[in-house]
């Protein structure tokens, strides 16, 4: 076996699993070929922080990382439903839209299917270019595992997919236990910790903010819930057929084609549908418990809507918070928090650390994506890299979304595929590479 890989996958998530599975339906993993994947958590499982009890998938179950490129292949969710004796209940519950817990137990079942191909706390600390006297540079690549041991590696081929960085607001920042991140809410002692004496205070206006204080008012017994927001509290999510329509991979190969303005264009005027909005069953369940308290006379939920935070102080063992309110009037009002729940959303930017040094031409600030997810240099003999999930503004809203991903991981696939074919030509190595590219039950239809 080559001491140098033919591709790398950074990332255990959805999307990379989708190219693994794809790579495996078309034969290039029994092909003797250098595959790895590696990932910085200790397991598969998805967004744990987050993963509360009622919460459900926001898109539809066939949106799952293979059925809608390959309605046969072995890794999808009909499939893992079987598998796990649990098709024909699951069929009872008649929804598409399964609970995120079990989302997350079936990517944990389809890594569970490639352990030989995935190493755990492993992470990618850093990218380096290094010429190759064939062809396409290759890359080195520095990994560090949960002891901090440094193990470096070269692949030819790289495929970035790692989510997006927590965004916490400035004046939020700090040292203390009780300001959190809503990603990392079910992993954090001072979440487990509360009780009726409890007053958890919520910011921002978003789906993970709605799930929190649902999973708050239903599950636990907490006493006093409040939500701040600097706009309106709260606006739906726009989630018609027309618009989830739009989120398929078809008609992002349309919106790749658009222009730069109609691009922006387009994903103003789709905000609604997945930013900063929150799903109606939530809201529904968020208003019911809330009439129910009434009934039972008393209130837990407390709204700030058009309400800046000025200052946030800790003040033994709680945090007292000035807002200052926008409507109305200007009154500022404080608050004294046992928890703050900042879900304020992610940052776009974790990859940009990795790729920034080997120079990757951009527009705006945003990296140039091809239409088959490679990152575009301007040197010829730069290596291969594929990044998934940061390109929005060239491949659109669906790109931040688990609505393409199966027929995305066939297009990645198949360049990587692709890719490996065109070293075995320049090198003169005789690997036996599948003809998945020539199959065309393998071809993507566009509408
Ligand atoms: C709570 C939550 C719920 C969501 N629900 C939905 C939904 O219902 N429907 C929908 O369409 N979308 C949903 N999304 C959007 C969702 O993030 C994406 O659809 C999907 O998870 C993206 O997959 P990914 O594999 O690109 O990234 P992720 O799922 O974020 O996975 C990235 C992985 O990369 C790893 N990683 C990062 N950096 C490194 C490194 N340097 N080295 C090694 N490993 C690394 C991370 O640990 C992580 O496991 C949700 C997002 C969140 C936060």
């Amino acid at each position: 076996m080559s001491t140098i890989l033919d591709i790398l996958l950074v990332g255990a998530g959805p999307a990379n699993l989708s190219v693994l599975s794809y790579l495996d339906e078309a034969g290039a993993l029994k092909s003797g070929h250098n595959i790895r994947l590696v990932e910085k958590r200790e397991n598969a499982s998805w967004h744990p922080g987050l993963a509360l009890p009622t919460s459900t998938l926001q898109v539809s179950l066939l949106k799952d990382l293979a059925f809608l490129r390959n309605p046969t292949s072995p890794y999808t969710f009909f499939n893992y439903l079987k598998e796990e004796k649990l098709l024909y209940q699951f069929m009872h519950l008649n929804t598409y839209y399964p609970s995120r817990n079990l989302f997350s137990n079936y990517l944990e079942w389809i890594a569970s299917k490639f352990q030989n191909f995935i190493s755990y706390n492993c992470e990618v600390r850093k990218l380096r270019n290094i010429p190759s006297a064939h062809g396409k540079d290759i890359l080195e690549v520095t990994l560090t595992n949960d002891a901090g041991e440094t193990e470096i590696i070269k692949t030819r081929q790289l495929v970035l997919s790692q989510g997006h960085k927590p965004f916490i607001p400035e004046v939020l920042l700090s040292e203390s236990k009780q300001i959190i991140h809503s990603s990392q809410f079910l992993n954090r002692t001072s979440a487990k910790a509360l009780s009726a004496e409890s007053h958890v205070v919520i910011v921002g206006r978003g789906q993970s903010a709605g799930e929190i204080i649902r999973f708050l008012l239903e599950k636990t017994d907490v006493g006093k819930v409040s939500v701040i927001s600097r706009d309106f509290l709260f606006k739906s999510t726009d989630a018609n057929p027309f618009v989830n329509d739009i989120y398929t991979y078809p008609r992002a190969i349309d919106f790749f084609s658009y222009d730069i303005a109609g691009r922006k264009n387009m994903l103003s005027g789709l905000r609604n549908t997945n930013y900063a909005t929150v799903t109606d069953d939530v809201l529904s369940a968020i208003y019911e418990q809330t009439f129910s308290d009434r009934i039972d006379q008393r209130q837990r939920l407390y709204l700030y809507p058009y309400s800046l935070i000025k200052a946030a102080e800790e003040q033994a063992n709680k945090i007292a918070i000035t807002l200052q309110q926008t409507q109305p009037d200007k009154t500022a009002v404080t608050i004294t928090a046992d928890l703050i729940v900042c879900a304020t959303g992610f940052e776009n930017t974790l990859h940009k650390s990795l790729i920034n040094s080997l120079k990757p031409e951009c527009i705006d600030d945003d990296l140039v994506v091809k239409d088959d997810f490679s990152v575009q240099f301007g040197a010829p003999a730069s290596p291969d890299i594929f990044l998934i999930n940061h390109s929005q503004a060239q491949h659109g809203p669906t790109e931040h979304t688990l609505a393409g991903i199966s027929e995305r991981g066939k297009v990645i696939g198949d360049a990587l595929i692709k890719n490996m074919r065109h070293c075995e030509r320049e090198t003169g190595s005789n690997g036996t590479l599948p003809d998945a590219l020539n199959n065309k039950d393998y071809k993507i239809v566009t509408h």
